[in-house]
């Protein structure tokens, strides 16, 4: 067991005086090692190529406060009111048009409304995990789930992607491993389309296979998916959840096509775990925030959200296109994926640096990225990075590689 560690609050070493009264289960709860220097690189002159906050700014704020205002006017009571713990019928079925967009067809009594997509993996995890559990995930995975996962003492073993997603041999050859060592799977989590961090999508001849062989093996599949509409060119492939809908859990959240701060997000389960989903959503908020659901839905009703969409992907795709060629450009020698959607680029460097100890030094000369470390739980990705495009303007990007490319270099040379 680990011990707690000491108050984080800076360069304070005063213990915490309730070290001995915790729960196991906190001990996976350990603040990010870079949280601290991500403090610092929040600084107005860093160029932040580090965090994945989407770009509000590119949301018309009358877009937003018309939709308040009407909320207000025709619905106050009872938008200010606690609601159902699954979330408002009417917002329910928007979803569901939501989702169509992406293949899916499901039933509006399926539909749960959570706090983001985050507390959805929460609750699934909740449901599912019980300690020494195993969760498969990719290799690199998404931080914030590993997170969870940690905080219910899953064990997560990761399995290998490429540039078309997860690998379907390693994952049948690690399912296969980790039966004979007499562990339990409880579910694949997957971000199929526009990967974070890897940047990568499965393609629809894997996920076929992927759902096949998770079938065979009775292994519930748990399908994140923030940044499917968020497309470049084409459109993905259709969601897996849109293939089978008695193995999948399907994660979505308006945090990326519309704004993070409303905390909306849903999850479509199976018909037969839905209830148990609305019980531990109950148990953990009462009810999703009334006063989000009503201001969605009235944004959804009146204006032209998918117009909307497009903006955002016109943004992003061009923040895309101004990394690439500036990787391009400065770090030829360096490889690096390219995503057809989404927010991120993930960079290998060469093996003998390391993105981790690099950090302090990129941040002095005010640039920042997220070590690839960061996105496994065994310790991987110390040549890795991750990238993001989707906050500082095309010109900024320019400007932050080309201060990474001096930091690269740099360290070649030590
Ligand atoms: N899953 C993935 C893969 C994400 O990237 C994020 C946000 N960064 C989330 C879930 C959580 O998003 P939210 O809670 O805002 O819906």
């Amino acid at each position: 067991m680990t011990p707690q560690q000491p108050s984080s609050g800076g360069s304070s070493t005063r213990f915490d005086p309730w070290y001995d009264h915790y729960a196991h289960r906190t001990a996976g709860l350990s603040a990010s090692e870079v949280r601290a220097l991500f403090a610092v690189a929040s600084r107005p002159e860093v160029v932040s190529l580090a965090g994945g906050m989407p770009y509000v700014s590119a949301l018309p704020t009358e877009l937003v406060t018309g939709a308040l205002e009407r909320v207000m006017l025709n619905d106050g009571p009872q938008a200010l009111q606690y609601g159902s713990g699954q979330g408002t019928p009417e917002l329910r079925e928007q979803i569901l048009e939501v989702m169509a967009l992406e293949g899916i067809r499901g039933s509006v009594d399926d539909v749960v409304v959570t706090t983001g997509s985050q507390q959805a993996l929460d609750l699934v995890t909740k449901l599912f995990i019980d300690p020494g559990d195993v969760i498969l995930a990719e290799a690199p995975s998404y931080v914030g789930a590993i997170g969870v996962f940690r905080s219910y003492q899953a064990e997560i073993a990761h399995v290998l992607m490429d540039d078309d997603g997860i690998i379907p041999e390693v994952l049948r050859e690690t399912i296969t491993r980790l039966k004979a060592e007499g562990k339990t799977i409880k579910f694949l989590y997957t971000i199929p389309t526009f990967h974070n961090p890897a940047g990568v999508t499965l393609s629809w001849e894997r996920r076929l296979e992927v759902l096949e062989i998770c079938k065979a093996h009775e292994i519930l599949v748990l399908e994140d998916n923030p940044y499917g509409l968020l497309y470049f060119d084409r459109q993905a492939p259709n969601a897996l959840r849109s293939i089978d809908d008695e193995g999948v859990i399907y994660l979505g959240t308006f945090s990326k096509t519309l704004a993070p701060g409303f905390r909306v997000g849903w999850a479509l389960a199976p018909h037969a775990i839905r209830e148990k989903l609305i019980l531990a959503n109950e148990s953990a908020i009462l009810s999703p925030s009334s006063f989000s659901q009503f201001a969605i839905s009235e944004y959804l009703r009146s204006t032209d959200w998918k117009g909307q969409i497009d903006t955002f992907r016109g943004v992003y795709r061009g923040r895309r296109d101004a990394m690439l060629s500036a990787l391009k450009e400065h770090l030829p020698d360096l490889s690096w994926t390219v995503p057809n959607g989404g927010f991120y680029v993930w960079v290998t460097l060469p093996e003998s640096l390391d993105s981790k100890e690099m950090l302090p030094r990129a941040v002095k000369e005010l640039v920042a990225y997220t070590p690839g470390t960061a996105f496994y739980a065994d310790g991987g990705g110390r040549h890795k990075m991750r990238l993001s495009f989707c906050y500082p303007s095309e010109d900024m990007i320019r400007v932050g590689i080309r201060r990474l490319t001096s930091v690269i270099n740099g360290e070649l040379e030590l």
